[in-house]
């Protein structure tokens, strides 16, 4: 492709308001633009990215036996009725309403659309297994759509989706699908982990993500060095060392004006381990104390698995209930459900007296008070692994896909069933896998750049080759670069030629920039010795060559032969 005739709108400087390095250096390299919040256009280098990106996962997936299919973004409300998802997902289903007042939703993810077409189309344990996939458009409206195309509104996604006779024919299948994930981040240059995870809306009976480590990234992992044992902190249960505790009897302080664990823990001179955090939440079925060590975080996901759905209490609530402002609440003497952080089984802490300005001190849990025991808190680095107890390393990751085991969730209510080999009428076992093409792009931005902008992993750069003519006045110059251009075209290599009219240093800096694998420079050199540069950009290696051979040096760096 000619630079001269592609719209490639590079820039100097950051743009304003952009925290992620690959969003900046997606948009100053001309990749994306933003339409709305969280909507992008992909330019053509961000298109070809994607492309790459897409046709590597199409073939592992076909590689597996997936069949490539293709649903609509328009659904029916009634599918998602059935499957009662309607009601259970909120803000984040883009809803609508069609001429006839009939709702309709935007699809957020498939699986009602699958069941649906599996309670039609499969009828016996011979027609499975199967395995659909395509590779489509969803519509989320996230509440806080960040970091370029890391969280869009509207984005790619690879999602397959098993159909089995039983539990085995999933195993196998979610199986096949997590290898075939790997081979995909493998192939994409990405570094990964693949993590326990939560099913979360999924629902299921298990589930893993594939997450790229980058401080950009919005989950965490904690990962064992020692055994590998690696889960998103949403899940892990670490073991958090136990502070010394002191011989205290149980006795009320007065603590005037503190209310924040780091003030009570500062006024009365004691490690805020020796605390607990108490927070007054109300749940479905009413209200709730959730307590976790006063050093810990409570992590939300936690106490929504354990209490189901819930929401912070309000002020007026709260001293209502316990009749006491937010910063003395305690576990002692409350009368309602409460539910504590493995962490408290043991020990010896100070918590809010239920009284303003006092906290009580000695409080051991199951003697002063009862409490459900529900692992609340959020894994943190140095805790204990919960499989072989060294210390667990807590990493920012990208989450660039998952899978789960979603069993009959979907194909019992809406009736996806086949007859057995002996007649019987059984629900349909399925699995549900996903991939964002987006994120891997971004993901790999972020583990492959320098100062200067893009490194791309060779199999999914816009281009393999950069082409670059220092002078195209200079019509010698200009020759070779012409027939080094043809030349390359004819190796089977995609190339980029920057025949702009432009000064050097420009185009240098736009090379680095865009990143591409090889860049061929065609300089005075060329003229006057007959030799062109050949730079490699994630070492900055040169070597040179005639510009006959060129492209065959080009082909052997490449590793193409
Ligand atoms: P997250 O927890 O980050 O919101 P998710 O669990 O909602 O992700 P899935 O519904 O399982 O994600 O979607 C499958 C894949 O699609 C994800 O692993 C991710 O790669 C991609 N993806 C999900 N949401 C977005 C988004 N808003 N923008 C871009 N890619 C996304
Ligand atoms: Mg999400």
């Amino acid at each position: 492709m000619r630079w001269t005739r592609s719209l490639i709108p590079t820039l100097k400087e950051d743009p304003a308001e952009t925290e992620a390095v690959s969003h900046k250096l997606m948009i100053r390299a001309g990749m994306v633009r933003q339409l709305a919040a969280g909507i992008y256009v992909y330019l053509p280098l961000g298109h070809r990215v994607m492309d790459k990106v897409t046709a590597i996962i199409r073939e592992e997936m076909n590689g597996i036996g997936a069949q490539e299919i293709t649903m609509p973004v328009l659904h029916p409300a009634e599918l998602w009725q059935q499957s009662g998802r309607w009601d259970v997902i909120g803000g984040e289903m883009f809803r609508l309403k069609d001429r006839n007042q009939r709702d309709m939703c935007l699809g957020m993810t498939h699986e009602e659309v699958i069941a649906w077409l599996a309670a039609r189309e499969i009828h016996s344990y011979r027609d499975l297994p199967q395995t659909w996939y395509q590779i489509q458009t969803k519509e989320r409206d996230e509440a806080r759509p960040k970091s370029g195309v890391l969280r869009t509104r509207e984005f790619l996604m690879k999602d397959s989706y098993t159909l089995d006779r039983d539990f085995a024919g999933l195993d196998a299948q979610y199986a096949a699908h997590r290898q075939a994930y790997c081979r995909i981040y493998e192939r994409c240059g990405l570094t990964y982990y693949v993590v326990e995870s939560d099913p979360g809306m999924m629902g299921g009976a298990g589930s893993h993500e594939f997450m790229a480590p980058s401080p950009a990234g919005e989950d965490r992992v904690a990962l064992c060095r020692g055994c590998g044992y690696a889960a998103n902190v949403e899940l892990a249960k670490a073991r958090l060392a136990a502070p010394a505790y002191p011989a205290w009897e149980l006795e009320e302080v007065a603590t005037p004006n503190t209310r924040t664990i780091a003030e009570v823990s500062a006024f009365l001179k004691i490690d805020p381990a020796l605390t607990i955090k108490s927070l007054l939440v109300i749940a479905e079925g009413g209200p709730v104390l959730a307590l976790v060590r006063g050093d810990r975080q409570l992590h939300e996901r936690k106490l929504q698995r354990a209490i189901g759905a819930f929401r912070p209490a309000h002020k007026e609530e709260i001293e209502q209930i316990t009749g006491v402002e937010a910063g003395f609440l305690g576990p002692v003497g409350l009368e309602v459900r409460i539910v504590a952080d493995p962490s408290l089984q043991s020990g010896c802490y100070v918590v809010g007296a239920n009284k303003p300005h006092a906290h009580l001190r000695g409080v051991v849990p199951g003697r002063h008070f009862q409490a459900e025991s529900a692992d609340l808190t959020e894994a943190a680095p140095g805790d204990g692994c919960p499989v072989c107890g060294k210390a667990l390393a807590v990493e920012p990751v990208i989450e660039v896909g998952n899978i789960f085991k979603l069993g009959t969730k979907y194909s019992v209510p809406l009736r996806a069933v086949y007859l057995d080999e002996d007649g019987h009428e059984k629900p349909i076992v399925m699995g549900s896998y996903g991939i964002g093409p987006a994120r891997i792009a971004a993901a790999a931005i972020e583990q492959n750049n320098d100062k200067d902008g893009i490194i791309w992993p060779e199999t999914i750069a816009p281009f393999r080759v950069h082409l670059t003519v220092v002078n195209v006045r200079e019509a010698k110059m200009a020759e070779i670069a012409e027939g080094i251009y043809g030349d390359l075209a004819r190796a089977g290599l995609d190339v980029l030629f920057d025949d702009r009219d432009e000064r050097p240093g420009v185009k240098f800096k736009d090379a680095d920039l865009l990143g591409m694998p090889v860049r061929v420079t065609v300089g005075s050199r060329a003229v006057k010795e007959g030799v062109v540069e050949i730079r490699r950009r994630r070492s900055g290696e040169v070597c040179t060559a005639s510009p006959a051979e060129c492209a065959a040096a080009v082909r052997r760096l490449l590793g193409t032969g």
